[in-house]
């Protein structure tokens, strides 16, 4: 069997079995070959140590990064693309359950192929693209199953990050997990604990993102729970309430799985009603009700986000859409200009992206809440065609216009900015410079 190596990785390959070593690509790249899907990037492992690779591409002109040679990798660089070139190596002991101790090379591949992950991550092809399979790696991609190479309780106990790259590529390759790996993944599930959050956050980010993540979000729920064991009051939580037909866990990742594959949007969804059970009231029309979960999710939501380690601007914009999933927008113009005003085009794009995908996981009794949606949008859709003032951008004054008119310099600007914007987008003012500037002079005297 063989795939096809492009030519900057065929150029490193060849140049290194040139001085007499062995080198093959491996991992990812020969998987997603193998299951027709264009590689991002090309690893490759080799016979030679990193000293000796590196030498060898600097002998060729090529730029050459040494910054992973610790652990084996020389970083080459051919025509701008990056290589990560991996002397064979074996890993040492791993007292810490997370990193080996140390990094032993060896000068066989088999060695190294052995520390792998899973047997679909340990394929290799050389620069012919002829392909070896050491562990039944093709098997298993014809078969679409993610199985542990060796003892699956022995290698997760060495690295429990693995727990989290099983469930990861389940969820992007849409392959089922090996029963002894399943078995393995929930009885070791506690040693995620002991990962650095950055990492579990690399994994759990590609995750929720793949094509079957809720298939994993909801079979795996008890591993999600160790790390994120705010939505343990969500499972089984059954909402009396005539707009449900889930639970509150469920509810969320079905919302989730009825929004685009964008990070921001996903978490919004998993996480938007976390706080539903503890708002929890019934009323007397015998009905739940949930009053305040909107922003104590919120609140939550940051609480975890922070924990995991998503950057800021992840973090802001997912909290805000969640404080707002079940704001009302009246499918008028006045008011849905107006939160257009305030969110800003691209957040209120999600933000409606939020509704429909919540209301696509309620009961079928609440889903013609979506002809309002759609009203709504037209509204939007009208306003932008029309370029209606809708965002301090479309404002005819700026802050600086406003400090040159002799107005302080600080926060009270953005006050007046938005206070003007409104009265624009309510009628009130002429969007006009001298008018607003006026205007801007009658709110700072009031
Ligand atoms: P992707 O398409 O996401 O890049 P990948 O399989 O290339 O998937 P990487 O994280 O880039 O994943 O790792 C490259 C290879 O290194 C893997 O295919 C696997 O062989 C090995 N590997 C990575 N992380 C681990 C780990 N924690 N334990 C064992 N082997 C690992
Ligand atoms: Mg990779």
């Amino acid at each position: 069997m063989t795939i096809n190596i492009p030519e900057n990785a065929e150029y490193i390959m060849k140049a290194l079995r040139d001085k007499g070593f062995e080198s093959y690509a491996v991992g990812g790249c020969v998987r997603d070959s193998l299951m027709g899907k264009e590689p991002c990037d090309w690893d490759i492992t080799t016979s030679a140590l990193p000293e000796q690779t590196g030498e060898i591409f600097e002998e060729q002109g090529c730029r050459v990064i040494k910054t992973g040679i610790k652990h084996g990798t020389v970083t080459v660089l051919k025509n701008y693309e990056a290589f990560e070139v991996t002397t064979f190596r074996i890993d040492g002991k791993y007292t810490d359950r997370r990193r080996p101790d140390g990094v032993f090379f060896t000068p066989r591949l088999e060695e190294d192929l052995k520390r792998r992950d899973f047997t679909i991550n340990a394929i290799t092809a050389n620069c012919d693209g002829k392909v070896t399979d050491f562990f039944g790696g093709i098997d298993d991609i014809e078969k679409k199953v993610i199985r542990a190479i060796g003892d699956p309780d022995k290698r997760l106990g060495e690295d429990a990050l693995r727990i989290m790259r099983a469930l990861r590529f389940s969820a992007v390759l849409g392959f089922s997990i090996a029963p002894d790996l399943q078995k393995s993944l929930r009885k070791n599930s506690e040693l995620l604990k002991d990962i650095a959050a950055e990492r579990i956050n690399a994994e759990f980010s590609k995750l929720i993102c793949g094509k079957d993540f809720a298939h994993v979000l909801l079979n795996f729920t008890d591993i999600i729970e160790v790390f994120i064991p705010e939505i343990t009051p969500c499972v089984n939580f059954d909402q009396k309430n005539i707009h449900h037909i889930y639970d509150a866990w469920e509810h969320s990742v079905r919302a989730a799985e009825a929004i685009p594959a964008d990070p921001v949007l996903r978490l919004t969804m998993l996480f938007h009603d976390i706080e539903k059970p503890s708002c929890f009231f019934m009323g007397e029309d015998g009905q739940d009700h949930f009053y305040g979960h909107a922003k104590k999710s919120a609140e939550t939501a940051e609480r975890i986000l922070r924990r995991l380690k998503f950057d800021n601007k992840t973090i802001k914009a997912v909290t805000e859409l969640i404080a707002l999933h079940d704001v009302e927008i009246v499918p008028e113009k006045k008011p849905v200009l107006r939160r257009l005003g305030k969110m800003g085009d691209e957040n209120f794009q999600r933000l409606m992206a939020v509704k429909y995908a919540d209301n696509a996981a309620q009961s079928p009794i609440v889903r013609n809440r979506r002809e309002d949606f759609k009203k709504i949008e037209e509204i939007a859709a009208k306003a932008r065609e029309e370029s209606s003032c809708i965002s301090l951008r479309s404002l005819s004054v700026n802050g600086r216009d406003l400090t040159e008119a002799g107005f302080p310099e600080g926060r009270e600007i953005g006050k007046i900015l938005r206070h003007l914007l409104e009265g624009v987008i309510d009628g009130k003012y002429e969007n006009e410079k001298e008018a607003l500037l006026k205007a801007a002079e009658n709110f700072r005297k009031c």
